[in-house]
């Protein structure tokens, strides 16, 4: 090799017209290394995103794709189907709301009349661990418009410790690479709004007063404004210049699990029968009470009337049962069995599970209350040992029963 090549001391890549590498007394460092460990010191790793919106300006060489590939309603809840198990409405309402989305936003100036589209937020109510954040990030998987997701309990109003509503702007406009344009026709989930609930009558959580100031900032947004984000999304830069973006054809899809709202429910319709001592009730008779709930019902609950005024399509999800978290073990695209049995096979190893075994781990999972999340958790700590000797297991069969899962036996290996 020639020694006066110079060689990057972090990735080993040699000295090129495209990475040079710059040479210091005792090490070396190539151009792309120097940026990312640049990156990685400021902060912000997905790029400083005023840079981007300059790059994406200087560039001016790609137009925002106006025409895009249209999925119809009917391909989407496909798309959903194959990732999410049950929770139809849910899947039926996204579709609708993500199709409505993009002929309004560019197909809207096909037909030459006055009539505006407005838009149509959704809102889906659901126990944690139903699915909602699944449904928004396989929509975001398979849209051709930016994505963002925000969780509404980091967020506070301006002024004080936390996250500022506009930084949810800011990581779009990230996620759109800088394009402003196109991140003004983006989705943003929302998750956990039911969290910025203020304490209202007959609800003992008590919240603090910036529950409202959130909202009222999240409906800034929301309601569609022009609005000035910070950059680098906070506050520690007070001095960089702020990005203009107009947020009217941003889609909101908020969620929330809203404990506690079919008491509301139950309330409004007039009665003991119905609403209180839900924990007596059985999942069905919860779910049709969480069915039947109403604009008004989400306002006594906490929300500003404002806010849920912009959420025009509210849905359900229901609580997965033992027998629905059986599915969602096996059936989705990258259900958590098939991921384990992939792992597997990359060591020439079958893996099996038998029935009793997935009954087991759904029937531990329901005791944690939350939902499908509990069933990762669950399998990682039983395949951990398993995982662990793996290699040894080449060529043979690995059988887990239910004695694996309850941890009395070790798995059947043949
Ligand atoms: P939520 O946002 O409602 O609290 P998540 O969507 O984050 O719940 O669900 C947590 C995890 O549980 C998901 O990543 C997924 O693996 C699993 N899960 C939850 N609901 C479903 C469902 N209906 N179908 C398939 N998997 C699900």
């Amino acid at each position: 090799m020639d020694k006066n090549i110079s060689i990057c001391d972090f990735c080993g890549v040699e000295d090129t017209e495209k990475n040079p590498v710059i040479s210091g007394d005792k090490s070396s460092i190539c151009k792309t290394c120097a940026k990312s460990a640049y990156e990685i010191i400021e902060g912000h790793q997905k790029g400083d995103t005023m840079e981007l919106v300059e790059k994406k300006l200087e560039s001016n060489t790609e137009e925002t794709t106006t025409e895009q590939k249209i999925l119809t309603p009917k391909e989407m809840k496909s798309i959903l189907d194959e990732y999410v198990i049950g929770q139809e409405k849910a899947k039926k309402v996204l579709s609708v709301a993500v199709y409505n989305h993009y002929k309004r936003v560019f197909r809207s100036k096909e037909k030459n009349d006055d009539i505006e589209l407005t838009k149509a937020n959704v809102l889906l109510i659901g126990p944690t661990g139903s699915g909602k954040t699944l449904l928004a990030q396989t929509i975001a998987k398979y849209i051709d418009v930016p994505f963002a997701i925000a969780d509404a309990t980091s967020l506070t109003e301006a002024g004080y410790v936390g996250d500022d509503v506009e930084n949810i702007v800011t990581r779009l406009i990230q996620a759109a690479d800088g394009d402003i344009k196109k991140a003004e026709t983006g989705i943003i989930f929302i998750d956990e709004v039911d969290k910025v609930a203020r304490m209202s009558e007959n609800r003992s959580i008590t919240r603090d007063v910036s529950g409202e100031g959130v909202q009222q900032a999240l409906l800034k947004i929301i309601e569609g404004s022009t609005i000035n984000v910070p950059p680098k999304g906070g506050r520690k830069h007070p001095n960089a210049e702020a990005i203009s973006i107009d947020t009217t054809n941003i889609l909101f899809i908020c969620g929330g699990a809203f404990d506690g709202l079919t008491d509301v429910i139950g309330k409004r319709q007039g009665g003991n029968t119905l609403g209180f001592n839900q924990d007596k009730k059985t999942k069905e008779e919860r779910e049709g009470i969480l069915d039947l709930v109403e604009a008004d019902d989400i306002m006594k609950y906490g929300l500003i009337p404002e806010l849920i005024g912009r959420l025009h399509m509210i849905t359900t999800l229901q609580e997965i049962d033992e027998e629905a978290m059986i599915h969602i073990l096996t059936e989705p695209k990258n259900a958590l069995t098939k991921q384990y049995k992939k792992l597997f096979s990359m060591d020439d190893v079958t893996l099996k599970f038998d029935k009793a075994s997935l009954k087991e781990i759904a029937a531990k999972a329901s005791t944690r209350k939350t939902g499908a999340r509990g069933l990762r958790a669950i399998l990682e700590d039983v395949m951990l040992d398993i995982m662990y000797e793996l290699p040894e297991y080449s060529n043979k069969t690995v059988t887990i029963t239910k004695d694996v899962i309850t941890k009395t036996k070790k798995p059947k290996i043949a």
